[in-house]
């Protein structure tokens, strides 16, 4: 891993100011769950996404922007460090398997311990590494705001480093349609945030509408579906979508498929009105936006439903839009860039980059040219597999960690197609070990668990939340 010269990078920025004449106002959009073919400005003619196809003809689309995993956690903290899941280890794997076992202990001794082992032994997987540093705390002379309602980015898991303001979003209620309908709430604050803040500002806002279970239904629902959804939409909640998830005949796909379109329909309205904002203060134009995704979504492709549960085109590649400071044109880019790219990038257009870990790196959404020539790695590291995987260019490995098994592909457009080729698998196995590496997870169980308080990382509290995200049945 690389040596990161922190304390002395740290000192240098905190002496530097951005210019407040020039520095732009940066707002980092992250969509949870946001499958790339759903927006018009990628092709869809589904109409969900009025305003972001509005943002896409005024900045760059990236074409084949992959994310680290397929889960939330790895994938944002690969966007924060500029490191690969591989490298971060934050994996938090087997959590839902520990949780279910101490849900089923409510109250006793042995809830206690199975919740201490939680704690300790995969605490180490689940928090930002307090030795590696975020991209944001090289941004200093910036007024820095997050704001965040999936409870996996909580700042107990280390995700307030380096902000200002940091801004966690818990849902009122975990009741039907109001579980991640904040985004009206948390954009009064991202509105308040950016009026109170005149110099260089930068706003990162992670969004949930589209994770499951879907919504709000009510207002948005009658615009995408035609026919009678047949049971009452208040009962709606994660106990019935998992229901519905499991083994779901091509009707219910469609239903769930409207429902997640109806989410998508209220995230595009707000962010749109977000944008309407910025330009109301003369803000719009000088600012660089970047609006991208965790990971995607599938709907019965490959046999799943939701995501975490392989790495194929449907969940792993992600939308990623940008747009430059005074950008008025559209452009295409259909390299390969991955997640851990953003940061380095948001660092070149606030002239931090030479100071930064990040030094001597390619920005490659800004320069096209991506050290490694146009390979991506992820991992995806859940209760049941440990799968490696390898883009680059248009050929794909994904090596399943456990059995050694390798499936080799050929991207076509949207999906791949599998590929014979012993040769070709071979020597893309070795591109795979030399970018991500090996991957030991047995190994990582039982290192010291990096708290970053004393507080236990998962609570009652905590726990009711990752039951809504379907982390705990
Ligand atoms: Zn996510």
């Amino acid at each position: 891993m690389r040596n990161w010269l922190v304390v002395g990078v740290l000192l240098l920025t905190q002496s530097q100011c951005a210019r407040r004449d020039d520095a732009p106002i940066i707002i980092l959009i992250t969509v949870d769950s946001l499958r790339w073919d759903v927006l018009g400005a990628y092709g869809s003619e589904h109409g969900l996404t009025p305003n972001l196809d509005k943002f896409a003809r005024q900045a760059t689309r990236f074409d084949r922007a992959y994310a680290t995993s397929s889960w939330t956690k790895p994938s944002i903290v690969s966007l924060m460090t500029g490191l690969l899941p591989s490298q971060h280890l934050v994996l938090m794997s087997g959590l839902k398997v520990h949780l279910n076992r101490a849900e089923q202990f409510a109250d006793t001794d042995k809830k206690q311990e199975l919740m201490q082992d939680v704690n300790q032994r995969l605490g180490r997987l689940s928090v930002v590494p307090p030795h590696l540093p975020m991209f944001q705390e090289f941004l200093s002379g910036y007024a820095r705001g997050a704001f965040v309602n999936n409870p996996h980015l909580h700042a107990q898991f280390g995700f307030d480093r380096g902000w200002d303001s940091f801004g966690f979003f818990p849902s009122k209620t975990f009741q039907t349609g109001t579980m991640y309908a904040n985004t009206p709430v948390m954009n009064g604050r991202i509105r308040e945030f950016l009026a109170n803040h005149k110099g260089p500002k930068f706003v990162w806002a992670h969004f949930n509408d589209v994770h499951y279970p879907y919504g709000p239904l009510e207002t948005y629902l009658s615009r995408v579906r035609k026919t009678e959804v047949g049971f009452d939409l208040t009962r709606y909640d994660m106990g019935m979508h998992e229901q519905l998830a499991t083994n779901a005949d091509q009707d219910t796909v469609s239903l769930l498929f409207d429902f997640y379109a109806a989410g998508l329909m209220q995230f595009d309205a707000n962010l749109g009105q977000l944008f309407q904002e910025l330009r109301q203060r003369r803000e719009y134009d000088r600012a660089l936006i970047l609006v991208v995704a965790d990971h995607g979504e599938e709907f019965m492709e490959h046999g799943a439903m939701g995501h975490g549960n392989n790495l194929y085109e449907t969940t792993f590649r992600v939308p990623l839009l940008v747009k430059l400071p005074h950008q008025n044109q559209p452009f295409v880019r259909g390299d390969v860039v991955s997640l851990i790219d953003v940061g380095p990038s948001i660092l070149h257009y606030a002239n931090r980059l030479d100071l930064s870990p990040y030094s001597g790196r390619s920005a490659p959404l800004v320069t096209e040219s991506r050290a490694g020539k146009g390979a991506v790695g992820a991992l995806l590291s859940n209760d049941l597999r440990h799968l490696q995987t390898l883009v680059l260019g248009d050929e794909k490995i994904v090596v399943d960690v456990a059995s050694g098994h390798i499936d080799l592909f050929q991207i076509h457009g949207d999906h791949e197609v599998p590929l014979e080729n012993q040769q070709r698998a071979k020597a893309l196995e070795t591109k795979l070990l030399a970018v991500v590496g090996q991957y030991n997870f047995i190994g990582l169980v039982d290192q010291e668990p990096h708290q970053h308080s004393s507080d236990p990382l998962i609570d009652d509290h905590m726990m009711e939340q990752l039951r809504a995200l379907g982390y705990v049945e």
